[in-house]
């Protein structure tokens, strides 16, 4: 027996508060009778309704995908590229991606069909740290670097510190390969930073997310999270 607030948040439709809201002002049903009390506890073979449409409930399934370059963190594409879900052809549940990687970044994507999760993980206040490695054009000197470490203006403003290090760089072929730890997670945030320091980024790959790692993983393998993990994770 789960809440049923929790429940609706799981299942995606709204937020755990979102849910409660719903349910005290006479939106949800369950077994075709409207309730209003926050307590309430339902089974898995209650019927629940939101605004009068059937609850779809699922297990809640996660997934750690080690997604290549040239893919579409998304569930479907109208061009028809290859998209994320593409590589779990046995799964029936309906998972998407929490977040998303740009279509030539490669490396670990997390997958669910627990809204309330994926929001949770997604949101700015989250913090959760990542960890990229990029091969960029040039060979960026350490002030740059140290720019990077401390914030840089972008158009949306300020990044917050980061950490940095030089892995490694080739003088013959002018590149760097950079390790970059973040802890925000906005759109094209790592090619960016790179851009406004003046070199651009050659390939991405996201290494780490949290404590989780590609370990054990090739390009286009995943497997599912561990309960511990999953728990640590929220
Ligand atoms: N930052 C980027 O620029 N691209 C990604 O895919 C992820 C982080």
């Amino acid at each position: 027996m789960e809440r049923l607030q929790k429940v609706i948040a799981h299942a995606g439709v709204a937020s755990r508060r979102k849910a409660e809201e719903l349910i005290q002002t006479g939106h949800v049903k369950v077994n075709g009778k409207v309730v209003k009390e926050l307590g309430t506890k339902v089974s898995s073979n209650d019927k629940i309704e939101v605004s009068g449409i059937p609850l779809e409930r699922e297990e809640p399934v996660y997934f750690l995908l080690y997604k290549p370059r040239q893919v579409i963190s998304s569930v479907s594409d109208d061009k028809g590229r290859k998209v994320v879900t593409d590589f779990f052809p046995e799964i029936r549940q309906r998972i998407y991606p929490v977040g998303r990687l740009d279509y030539d970044t490669s490396g670990l994507l997390l997958l669910t069909n627990d809204g309330e999760f994926a929001n949770l993980l997604m949101h700015p206040k989250y913090e959760i740290e990542k960890v990229y490695v990029a091969k960029v054009k040039g060979i960026p000197p350490k002030e740059k670097l140290r720019q990077l470490e401390k914030g840089i203006k972008l158009e949306d403003g300020m990044t917050a510190p980061a950490r940095v290090k030089l892995l490694s760089m080739d003088k013959k072929k002018q590149t760097a390969i950079i390790e970059l730890t973040i802890h925000e997670g906005r759109n094209r945030q790592v090619r960016r930073m790179f851009e406004a320091i003046g070199h651009d980024v050659l390939k991405l790959k996201r290494e780490k997310y949290g404590f989780l790692t590609l370990r054990g993983l090739h390009t286009g393998e995943h497997r599912e999270l561990l309960p511990h993990e999953v728990k640590q994770l929220r």
